[in-house]
């Protein structure tokens, strides 16, 4: 059995929980360790539970509390060594482990495979987690989806998919022009319908669960979003993620 929750998920802050009976992993810990425990407490989680930290990118909705988190939990904090240089000492956590992009580290039960992805960040990098026969993808912060997203997305029962921004409200919202260029280009993120279109064309069959997350607070709403997925709402869940608050938990029975 797997449970797996977006503990906080938007341009302000990420933290994705993937755990069996014994054992959790955490992609990301992009808000503080107060906030993080209290959103687990909200789904019955145990943050005791916590084995391994995986850092995507040095950027601060992803790493912003991992300095504390780790120092609380006595955990280490995986990532890239060039996403540790990039990261600012201020974030750089006590307890550090390192894995090279394309390598499978295995935490307890869990295979957790490392692979680049397109992003303004040093050493970006994507997770699928795999525990049994199931996995688990989070693919977020994507300018444009690459051959390895395509390939493990195609492994996944459950994902947590970047759909970032409504092209409309992006191109016509407040943003200043070169930031609308940024989020829109290859090394940005991903809009709903290039979201979309990438669960369309290379999803798992037996994919059950997609949680859109990353959602943009000012080019974004959950209800477009959500729209935008209306294709896929007969073949599988589809479920909003919360910048304030934890996300349902799914189970992978
Ligand atoms: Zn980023
Ligand atoms: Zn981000």
């Amino acid at each position: 059995m797997l449970e797996i929750c977006a503990l906080a998920s938007g341009s302000n802050g990420n933290s994705y929980y993937i755990g069996n009976e014994w054992e959790a992993l955490l992609i990301d810990a992009g808000i503080s360790t107060k906030q993080l425990f209290l959103r687990m407490q909200s789904r019955g989680l145990d943050p005791h539970k916590i084995r391994a930290v995986f850092l995507t990118h040095e950027h601060s909705d992803h790493s912003r509390g991992i300095q504390v988190l780790s120092k609380r939990l006595s955990v280490n904090i995986w990532m890239s060594a060039k996403t540790w240089n990039s990261l600012p000492v201020y974030h750089r956590p006590p307890w550090v482990r390192f894995f090279e992009p394309g390598e499978t580290v295995t935490i307890g039960s869990f295979g957790v495979h490392t692979f680049l992805k397109n992003h303004d960040a040093a050493d970006p990098c994507s997770f699928r987690i795999s525990h049994g026969e199931k996995s688990v993808g989070v693919f977020t912060d994507i300018g444009t989806p690459c051959d390895r997203v395509k390939k493990e997305l195609g492994e996944c029962q459950a994902v947590f998919m970047e759909s970032n921004y409504d092209e409309k409200m992006l191109w016509e919202g407040s943003y200043p022009w070169p930031l609308k260029q940024r989020v829109a280009s290859d090394v940005g993120h991903l809009s709903n319908l290039q979201a979309l279109q990438l669960v369309q064309e290379h999803a798992h069959p037996g994919l059950e669960c997609l949680f859109l997350s990353h959602l943009s607070q000012e080019n974004n709403t959950p209800g477009k979003a959500f729209t935008a997925f209306e294709p896929l709402h007969g073949r599988m869940q589809v479920k909003l993620t919360d910048r304030h608050a934890a996300s349902d938990l799914y189970r992978l029975e």
